[in-house]
C-alpha cells in the first residue's frame, strides 16, 4: 500500500512552519490594526489549506477526466503548486535525478554485462535490489535458456617487442579462448586474397600470431562524430508510410545515410543502404536477425579472417588478430570470437542452425583479438617492409560451465483497480564486453529504473500494473524479450500450407495465446543509446496516434514531438509487435552511436549526455503512468489472423 496523503502533510506542515513564523512578528505589536491583518492572513491560510485538500486525488477511485485520461498538464511544473501527475513527473525526472548515479553503478562498478556471465548475474541481481529498495514488488530474477557458456576475461595486453616496444590498443573477441601461459611468438601477416594464396603459407604459421587481414584505409572525419535528428529526418520520419523501416544510424551530418533513413530491415548494425526494409515492413522483416549486430556496421564482413579460420586452426596458429572493421583514433569495435565451418554467414552461425560461439558443443577455435585501425595498419606495413616483428600476448579467460540460464530482470509497481492488466518498459541489460555497455544498453536501463523510481518516490498509484523487464541475450539476438514474449503472451508454429485453392502460397502461421496475452496494454523499449527521446515509432499502429500526440504534448519543449507510422527493429519490442501487441520503440537522438560507441571500447559512462538521459527517463515514466490511468488497454493493430 502507498501513502498518498504524504504530500498533503508536507503542505500542511510547510502552512504550519510559515504560520510559526510569521506569527510572532505580529504578536509583537498587538494594536487593532495589526490584529485585523493577522485574521485577514489567517484567512488566506485556511484557503490555501482547502485547496490543497480538494485538489489531493481520492487514494481510492483514481482520478479521470471525460476522455478517460488524467494526464493533463495545467502548465504549472512545480509539485507544490500542480496536483498534475505529469507535471510531477517532469519535475521528479528533470530536477532530481538519480538516472546517472544508477548507470555509474551499473557500468562502472558491475562493468561490461556480455550474456551469460558473472557480471551479467551481478547486474541481475543489483538491479533487483535496488528496484525492490525502490518499492517496486515481485521483484525477481526470471530464467530463460539455456543460453549456453559464460565467459570471462581474466588478463589481457599485447604489444610488439621487436625489432622496436609497440604497445597495442586491442581487445580479445567474446568467448575467445585464453592462451596457456603467456606468448611471445613471430607475427605473420596472411596476405592471401583466395584459398589459392594459401598454399604459400601451409606449414608456417604453427604457433604464429596471424595478421587475418588486409589493412583498412582510414580517411579523416571532416564531419561531427556527434549528432542530433534534423528537422528534415524528422519529417521524413513524421511523414512514413508504415510499410517503412528505420534504423540507426543516422548520418554525422544528419542526412539520412547513402540518401535515405532507413537502412536495412530488422537490424541496426547490419549497416547496408538497401531499401528491403521500406518494401517489407512485415513481421518477418521485423524479426530479422539481429543476431548479425554483432558483425561491424556499414562495412564488408571480415570476409578473409572467416574464411581462412578453419585453415588457421588446422594449420595450429596460436592467436588471430584482425583489424576494428570500424571506427578509428583508437577506438575499436568488438563482438564474439568467429567459429568456422559456416563461412559467409558473418562467422557466428547465426543464421544457421550451427553450434555459436557460445555453445557448449562449440568447435575449437584459436583465440581471436581486435586491434585498433591505426595499430593493426602499422603492423602490416612493417612486415611489408620486411621487419620481422615479434609480439608478446598474455590472454587469460575464463568459461562458465555451472549455470547455463540466463535471466531477465523483472519487477512491478502493482496496479489498483484494473491490477491484472500490465504496462510494460524494458531495455537490455547484457552488453559487448570491450567498453562498459553504457549507450548500449545502458542508458536504457538505467532510464527505465529511473522511469519507476520518479512514480514510486512519487507515490503515483496506476490503475494498471506497470512491470519493468531488464532484458539479457538481446545482443545474441534478442533472447531473453523473445523468451519472455513466448512464455508470458504468445508464440507462432507453422502449420501445415494454406491449401492450394488458396492464392496465398505462404505457410500458414498459428498463434498459440498465453494467459497474459490479453492482459498486456503495451510495452514502451528504450534501446537507441543515450539521444534523448524525439518521438516514438508506432509500427503501423496508427489508433495509437491520439495517445501518444497527447502524452508527447506536455514534452514539446523538450524536443518529442515526432509521430511515425513507420517501424524500427533490431531491439526487444520485436517480439511484442511480431505477435500482435503494442510494443514501441523511442525515437532518440543518435549522438555519438553510431561513429563512437555502437559496440565498441569508448562505449563507457562519459559518453552518456546526462540531460538527455534525464529527458528520456521522464517521458518513458509519462508514457508508463498514462498507458496504466487509460480506461482501455492500448489499441492493437488489426489482425490478419482469420
Ligand atoms: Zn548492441
Amino acid at each position: 500500500m502507498t501513502q498518498p496523503l504524504s504530500s498533503l502533510r508536507w503542505a500542511l506542515l510547510t502552512v504550519g512552519i510559515f504560520t510559526f513564523l510569521t506569527l510572532p512578528n505580529t504578536f509583537a505589536q498587538p494594536a487593532p490594526n495589526k490584529l485585523a491583518e493577522m485574521e485577514k492572513q489567517l484567512e488566506e491560510l485556511q484557503k490555501a489549506v482547502e485547496n490543497l485538500r480538494q485538489n489531493q486525488p481520492s487514494t481510492n477511485a483514481p482520478e479521470r477526466d471525460s476522455s478517460g485520461l488524467s494526464n493533463r498538464v495545467t502548465g504549472r511544473f512545480s509539485s507544490n503548486r500542480t496536483n498534475d501527475p505529469i507535471a510531477r513527473i517532469r519535475e521528479e525526472g528533470l530536477e532530481h535525478s538519480k538516472v546517472m548515479e544508477t548507470l555509474s553503478y551499473l557500468t562502472d562498478v558491475i562493468g561490461p554485462r556480455l550474456t551469460g556471465s558473472p557480471n551479467l548475474k551481478r547486474a541481475n541481481e543489483w538491479t533487483r535490489g535496488k528496484l525492490e529498495d525502490w518499492g517496486l514488488t515481485n521483484a525477481q530474477l526470471e530464467a530463460w535458456g539455456p543460453f549456453g557458456r559464460g565467459w570471462s576475461l581474466k588478463r589481457f595486453s599485447a604489444q610488439i617487442v621487436e625489432p622496436q616496444a609497440i604497445p597495442l590498443i586491442g581487445f580479445p573477441k567474446a568467448w575467445s579462448p585464453g592462451l596457456d601461459q603467456p606468448l611471445v611468438a613471430d607475427v605473420v601477416y596472411l596476405d592471401a586474397k583466395g584459398d589459392a594464396d594459401l598454399g604459400k603459407y601451409k606449414g608456417k604459421l604453427h604457433g604464429a600470431i596471424v595478421l587475418s587481414s588486409p589493412p583498412r584505409e582510414l580517411k579523416a572525419h571532416f564531419e561531427p562524430l556527434a549528432n542530433r535528428m534534423m528537422e528534415t529526418n524528422l519529417l521524413r520520419l513524421a511523414n512514413a508510410s508504415e510499410a517503412q523501416t528505420f534504423t540507426l544510424p543516422f548520418s554525422s551530418a544528419g542526412a539520412p545515410e547513402g540518401g535515405r533513413i532507413g537502412i536495412g530491415a530488422g537490424r541496426r548494425g547490419g549497416g547496408s543502404n538497401s531499401v528491403d526494409g521500406a518494401r517489407a515492413g512485415t513481421n518477418v522483416t521485423r524479426s530479422g536477425s539481429p543476431e548479425n549486430r554483432g558483425g561491424p556496421r556499414g562495412r564488408p564482413l571480415l570476409q578473409g579472417q572467416q574464411r581462412f579460420l578453419s585453415f588457421l586452426a588446422r594449420e595450429g596458429a596460436a592467436l588471430v588478430v584482425s583489424p576494428s572493421s570500424q571506427g578509428d583514433g583508437g577506438t575499436l569495435f568488438i563482438s564474439s570470437a568467429s567459429v568456422p565451418g559456416f563461412e559467409g554467414r558473418g562467422g557466428t552461425n547465426s543464421a544457421t542452425n550451427g553450434p555459436r560461439v557460445w555453445s557448449t558443443n562449440a568447435p575449437a577455435i584459436p583465440p581471436q583479438i581486435t586491434l585498433a585501425a591505426e595499430d593493426y595498419n602499422r603492423l602490416v606495413r612493417m612486415i611489408q617492409q620486411g621487419e620481422k616483428l615479434k609480439m608478446a600476448v598474455d590472454l587469460t579467460v575464463q568459461f562458465h560451465d555451472d549455470d547455463l540460464m540466463a535471466y531477465n530482470t523483472i519487477a512491478e509497481i502493482p496496479g489498483s483497480d484494473l491490477r491484472e492488466e500490465i504496462v510494460m518498459l524494458g531495455a537490455h541489460m547484457d552488453s559487448w564486453h570491450s567498453g562498459t555497455g553504457a549507450t548500449d544498453n545502458g542508458a536504457g536501463v538505467a532510464a527505465t529504473m529511473e522511469a519507476a523510481r520518479i512514480l514510486t518516490a512519487l507515490k503515483l498509484q496506476p490503475r494498471r500494473t506497470i512491470r519493468l523487464a531488464l532484458w539479457t541475450g538481446e545482443e545474441e539476438g534478442l533472447m531473453g524479450s523473445r523468451a519472455y514474449v513466448s512464455n508470458h503472451f504468445g508464440f507462432y508454429t507453422n502449420v501445415a500450407k494454406a491449401d492450394s485453392a488458396s492464392t496465398n502460397s505462404r505457410p500458414r502461421r498459428a498463434l498459440t495465446r498465453q494467459p497474459e496475452y490479453g492482459r498486456l496494454s503495451g510495452y514502451f523499449n528504450l534501446d537507441n543509446g543515450t539521444g534523448k527521446i524525439r518521438g516514438v515509432y508506432m509500427q503501423g499502429n496508427e489508433a495509437v496516434r491520439p495517445l501518444f500526440r497527447r502524452w508527447l504534448r506536455p514534452f514539446a519543449d523538450l524536443e518529442a514531438e515526432t509521430l511515425s507510422l513507420s517501424n524500427t527493429g533490431g531491439t526487444d519490442h520485436t517480439p511484442f509487435d511480431a505477435i500482435g501487441l503494442p510494443g514501441f520503440q523511442f525515437i532518440q537522438d543518435p549522438i555519438e552511436y553510431s561513429s563512437r560507441t555502437h559496440h565498441s571500447n569508448a562505449d563507457v559512462f562519459d559518453r552518456i549526455q546526462a540531460d538527455d538521459l534525464k529527458q528520456a527517463a521522464t517521458i518513458l515514466a509519462a508514457f508508463a503512468y498514462n498507458a496504466a490511468m487509460l480506461d482501455e488497454k492500448l489499441p492493437r493493430k488489426p489482425s490478419d489472423e482469420k
